[in-house]
């Protein structure tokens, strides 16, 4: 909810800490959602690499009084407590597919969302919904606590229900959750042909939508799901071409993600009221560095003009008919 939130009052410096082009409000509140209005906060935008001014990758949603939250990658239980907000109000988690970066904080929120302390005191099981896969995870993650889950329970009074586990998996394209008039809906994006299953997901609620990529090359399907949406958060991986040419490992990892320029496609073909670069994935190596964040917006440009900004942890978008944007404080 927003009203647990506290934002900079400093418009120079979102200003000049962004690239955002046709924006039509950049500012403060500190009002509750109103009715039908979407609120989206980027906990992470990074990749595997533990870099500490970008976590891993998760994305909050909040909508008609409910918290989901989609993947939980590192730091992801970390920026909830940032947020003020209880662990235990986490309503459900959605994976996107099984590479470790958008998994890891999984135990700590599992966990932690439990103890006794405020941002704990979860109370009834933890619920995920993912591809096939999910299940066999969570159980093996009790198997694997089931120490902390035997020592806590007597000793600090827990109720078992808290720390159980729900899993809720899918295999096909649809709709995967329906509740209070909000629905997400699943669809298989494509990171390569090891990589399965994978999927991005759609959130509608009323009138307003916001689509998450989750991992993917340039997708046909995703461009199909994203129809009508007012916000889209999209992955994006950027090298240099001296890069490219030095290591088929580099080509490798690119191939499984989205250049700038494709992603300048799916956002011309979706047409959002606001287009969105999270899981920015920055490639070096010991010689040659990253290339610099302004080209991701450039090389975007060759197939886009649209409304674009380069997520950064703890950006906050709201969703009515147009989309505003807001930074947390930290
Ligand atoms: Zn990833
Ligand atoms: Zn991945």
């Amino acid at each position: 909810m927003i009203k647990k939130m506290m934002y900079l009052n400093d418009k120079l410096r979102i200003v000049a800490a962004l690239t955002i082009i046709g924006i039509s409000t950049i500012g403060i509140s500190t009002q509750a959602l109103a009715a039908g209005e979407i609120q989206v906060t980027l906990l992470g935008t990074g990749d595997p690499i533990p870099r500490l001014d970008r976590f891993g990758p998760a994305t909050l949603v909040e909508v008609a009084g409910q918290e989901l939250l989609f993947d939980v990658g590192r730091g992801a239980t970390q920026r909830l407590v940032q947020l003020g907000i209880p662990l235990r109000e986490i309503d459900a988690v959605f994976l996107t597919h099984f590479h470790h970066d958008h998994l890891t904080d999984i135990p700590d929120i599992w966990m932690t969302g439990w103890i006794p302390p405020p941002f704990g005191r979860r109370s009834e099981p933890f619920e995920v919904w993912g591809p096939t896969g999910t299940e066999s995870m969570l159980n093996h993650l009790e198997q694997a606590f089931e120490a902390n889950t035997k020592i806590r329970i007597p000793d600090e009074l827990l109720p078992p229900a808290g720390i159980e586990t729900i899993a809720h998996e899918f295999d096909e394209d649809g709709v995967v959750y329906e509740k209070e008039g909000v629905r997400v809906t699943a669809f298989a994006v494509n990171q390569g042909e090891l990589i399965k299953p994978a999927y991005g997901y759609r959130i509608d609620y009323m009138d307003r939508s916001v689509v998450i990529s989750g991992d993917t090359r340039f997708d046909e399907n995703l461009i199909a799901a994203a129809q009508g949406a007012d916000l889209i958060i999209h992955e994006v991986a950027l090298a240099s071409e001296e890069l490219l040419a030095s290591s088929e490992q580099f080509r490798r990892i690119v191939a499984h993600h989205t250049t700038p320029e494709e992603a300048g496609t799916v956002f011309a073909e979706v047409d959002p009221k606001l287009a969105v670069y999270t899981h920015l994935v920055m490639l070096s190596s010991l010689t040659i560095p990253e290339a610099p964040l302004a080209s991701l917006i450039t090389r975007t440009r060759t197939n886009y003009q649209g409304p674009l900004v380069i997520g950064e942890d703890l950006m906050s978008f709201i969703v009515d008919d147009r989309v505003s944007i807001y930074r947390a404080a930290r």
